[in-house]
């Protein structure tokens, strides 16, 4: 049985594991990850490893990513507190509850296709003290226009393009930042901006491995 305390001792080890890396670089991306206890997301079985810096299986095929990939995203995504932000693939909730220490919890909207999931997310966050974030189940490859325009969409699920209906759901500035790639378990993260004419200026990342996006704008579910 590991003591809440080990959990503390091991999160702040793991997060100036991330700032010496060049992984977080931001005070508030750090002050994210200190809060959100990532033990709460894990499968019961994986709460000791909940601070290693490697994926973990969620059940139904899916994975929490490497808390280092999800700090390059947040990094890049630079969201202002008060910013609106689309989460596509709820999966735990854990990367939706370190959006909501960076924008509030009632600015976040996370979508997950597979319902089990869903609600799982949905559970850990409510625990966890991130209740405020927004759940909802369904395909997350045509966005969510009921609550767009949104300052981000962050997707947590590799697409072989970007799907034509983000960026029509996005507010002036708005970015995107996603795996993008051309087969179905490797991309390049790929982050996108809104110009004011309304095209996306668009800059690949570093190359990552994410499960990949099912749904009708993105890869056919079999
Ligand atoms: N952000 C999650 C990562 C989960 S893995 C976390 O912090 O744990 C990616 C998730 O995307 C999976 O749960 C998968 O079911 C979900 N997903 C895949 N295609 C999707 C789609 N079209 N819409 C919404 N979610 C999708």
């Amino acid at each position: 049985m590991v003591r809440p305390s080990d959990f503390a001792a091991a999160r702040d080890r793991l997060v100036r594991e991330l700032v010496a890396e060049g992984d977080i670089r931001s005070p508030r991306v750090q002050e994210a990850f200190i809060q959100v206890p990532r033990e709460e997301f894990v499968r019961s079985g994986d709460r000791s490893a909940a601070y290693a810096d490697v994926p973990l299986p969620i059940g139904e095929g899916q994975t929490i990513s490497a808390p280092s990939m999800i700090a390059i995203m947040l990094e890049e995504a630079r969201l202002a507190p008060g910013e609106k932000v689309l989460e596509i693939g709820t999966g735990s909730g854990y990367h939706a509850a370190l959006l909501a220490c960076l924008v509030g919890a009632e600015n976040v909207t996370s979508i997950e296709r597979i319902p089990a999931l869903a609600v799982w997310g949905q559970e850990n966050l409510a625990r966890s003290g991130f209740g405020g974030v927004t759940v909802v189940q369904g395909d997350g490859s045509l966005g969510y226009p009921a609550g767009a325009p949104y300052d981000c969409i962050l997707a947590t699920a590799g697409s072989p393009r970007i799907p034509e209906p983000w960026p029509r759901q996005l507010a002036a500035q708005g970015r995107i930042v996603a795996p993008i790639g051309a087969s179905r378990f490797g991309q390049d993260l790929v982050i996108a901006r809104l110009r004011p004419a309304g095209s996306l200026e668009i800059r690949r990342g570093t190359p990552c491995a994410f499960v990949p996006l099912v749904g009708e704008q993105a890869w056919p579910s079999s």
